[in-house]
């Protein structure tokens, strides 16, 4: 494997970011003997992994699924040891990854980038770190992931709070023992719901502060069985080719015969219905076609979980503050574990702070004033989410020709070409940035999409004698039209979620990633093939005048 050190701070590429998008880059970029830096603000590889460190924290793509493919010998060597792995299961993997491709050494950890800019003359990027150190860099690379900025809300009184306080996105690596304590949970989303069963274990009350009630599928998770295990191991190749084809890249081994919701007899629905509902996870809605187009249909699977609540929460007024309006799956679908069966515990109560019911006041120094009454608290969480998809991006001063702002270009929202590069910011590449699949399929299929997309770009370049690389502002344009297309053509852009930024105050509200993984690939595909249309290549000014 060839590889170049950095040398005073002048680099081919600079990655922002080691989790796993960034830690693949590194590796990449080495093999095409590319001298590579990549700045982490964390401690350590694992990105995701490495912060959300909170209870019950697992992955929901079956973990078989939820791993690289770009090494045939890591692939068969990792054994992982449930359905679904945990958090710290996921973070041994991404360590080992470090080690066994001897990553770190071209990582910076504790290292945040604060700044980017780009000068035209010298075709280069100068990067600066909040050590106050610069690099030079032909090509930046942000690896800062879709979910990497936590949303911490601006309660009145937050900061008064002396019990202990966390965010689930930023959890403290040496944990925080609930026994006996009174402990408030505020947020009911993916991290929330997977949180909240684990804490009412050991918690002597908890507290949980819903604002909206979710739907949430059980996840069924298991010790993964060996014998499963080894014969996707004997069929990997054929397995990850088939969950390309896949929608959302995963769960090809699952896939049933696809049906129309509305067209079905209601007792062949409701079975089908049952039989995903038993069978738990992510493709609860894939076996009709239409249940995320038309409202009509969606309401057929959205009463069926609703009728599940209803069953299974025993405190009837608990069940309908726990039961969603509204579409499912239109935000992000959540996968738990033991759920709502968690409310039928004594020491488990639930506040509604919607509009229509008591919201949050303010934090006082011991709990939660929520209109008359404090909620009196030893230890609050906030499982609030994200700044999703575009926070950490725009947390970077970033300027690209003429000075641009990237903060300027996106004051309506993020624009992109394939999700990989913005206009005006010539050599700079998002991995699964706004405007790809990104959050709506597999991560890590869709990291990996992108790095060797990228580093086949690259390569192109150099074989023809290119310095630059920039999305044409009509290829943009046409891109943002057909990213808008696509998802008008379904229910989600309908809800309040954060793919639209309806999470963030004053965030604009826009569709960020593009629904469908195979024919995003196909398009990918289509352009490195047909040297890059919708891009304008260039040679540094400097470079240029010798
Ligand atoms: P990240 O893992 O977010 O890594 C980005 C890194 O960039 C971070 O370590 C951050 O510190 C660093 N960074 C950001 N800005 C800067 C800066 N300015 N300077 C230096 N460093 C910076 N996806 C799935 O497909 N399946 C799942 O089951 C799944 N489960 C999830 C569970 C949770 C709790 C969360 C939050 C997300 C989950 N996701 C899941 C999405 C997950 O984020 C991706 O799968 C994947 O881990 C993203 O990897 P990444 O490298 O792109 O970004
Ligand atoms: P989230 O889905 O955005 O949920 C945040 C929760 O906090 C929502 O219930 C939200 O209520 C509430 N909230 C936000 N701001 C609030 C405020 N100011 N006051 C009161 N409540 C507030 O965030 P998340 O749960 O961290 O999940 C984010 C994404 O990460 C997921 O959708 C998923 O993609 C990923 N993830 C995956 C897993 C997994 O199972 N693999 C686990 C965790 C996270 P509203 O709904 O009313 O806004």
């Amino acid at each position: 494997m060839s590889h170049t050190q950095p040398v005073d701070g002048t680099v081919d590429v600079v990655v922002v970011g080691a989790g796993f998008a960034g830690m693949y880059m590194v590796h990449r970029m080495r093999q095409a003997g590319r001298s590579v830096i990549c700045f982490e603000g964390g401690t350590d590889v694992g990105g995701t992994w490495y912060w959300n460190r909170y209870p019950g924290c697992r992955c929901d793509v079956e973990s078989l699924e939820y791993s690289y493919d770009f090494d045939a010998d890591l692939q068969q060597d990792w054994v992982w040891t449930e359905k679904y792995a945990t958090q710290p299961e996921i973070l041994r993997y991404a360590q080992h990854v470090a080690d066994r491709f001897d990553l770190r050494r071209d990582i910076r950890f504790s290292t945040r980038v604060t700044d980017a800019v780009f000068d035209e003359g010298a075709g280069r990027w100068t990067v600066t770190t909040d050590d106050g150190a610069t690099t030079s860099a032909q090509f930046v690379v942000m690896a800062t992931g879709c979910l990497s900025s936590a949303n911490m809300p601006d309660i009145p009184g937050r900061d008064s709070f002396q019990g202990e306080l966390a965010h689930t996105g930023r959890y403290p690596k040496d944990g925080i023992d609930f026994t006996g304590k009174r402990v408030g949970i505020v947020g009911t989303g993916s991290s929330g719901i997977q949180a909240i069963p684990v804490i009412a274990r050991t918690a002597g009350h908890l507290t949980v502060f819903q604002r909206t009630a979710q739907f949430t599928i059980p996840a069924r998770n298991g010790p993964l069985d060996p014998a499963e295990q080894a014969e996707v191991k004997a069929n990997y190749a054929e397995i990850v080719a088939a969950n390309k084809r896949m929608f959302g890249a995963f769960g090809s081994r699952y896939q049933r015969p696809l049906r129309v919701a509305t067209e079905t007899d209601p007792a062949e629905f409701r079975a089908e219905m049952e039989y995903l509902w038993e069978r738990g996870g992510s493709l609860f809605l894939s076996s009709f076609r239409d249940l995320m187009r038309t409202p009509e249909a969606n309401q057929l699977a959205a009463d069926f979980v609703r009728e599940k609540i209803r069953e299974t929460v025993t405190d009837p007024e608990t069940a309908a503050r726990l039961t969603p309006d509204g579409l499912i799956g239109c935000k992000r679908l959540v996968i738990d574990t033991d759920y709502f069966e968690t409310y039928n515990r004594p020491n488990v109560s639930l506040v509604d702070i919607s509009a229509k019911g008591t919201p949050i006041t303010e934090v006082t120094p011991t709990g939660i004033r929520c209109g008359d009454t404090v909620h009196e608290l030893d230890v609050l969480i906030f499982a609030t989410g994200f700044d999703a998809m575009t926070g950490s991006l725009l947390r970077v001063d970033i300027r690209g020709r003429d000075g641009r702002r990237l903060t300027d270009s996106w004051e309506a929202g993020p624009v992109t070409y394939l999700g990989l590069n913005v206009n005006g910011f010539p050599n700079l590449f998002t991995i699964t940035g706004p405007g790809s699949p990104s959050v709506l399929a597999n991560m890590i299929v869709g990291t990996e999409q992108h790095v060797e997309w990228i580093a086949q770009c690259l390569d192109y370049m150099a074989a023809h004698g290119h310095d630059t690389i920039e999305a044409e502002p009509e290829a943009v344009d046409e891109w943002v039209a057909h990213v808008n297309a696509v998802a008008d053509r379904t229910i989600f852009p309908s809800c309040n979620s954060w793919y639209v930024g309806a999470n963030i105050p004053g965030k604009p509200r826009v569709f960020m990633p593009l629904l469908g993984f195979p024919a995003y690939v196909d398009k990918c595909n289509e352009v490195a093939s047909t040297d890059y249309p919708g891009f304008t290549f260039g040679r540094a000014r400097e470079a240029a005048a010798v």
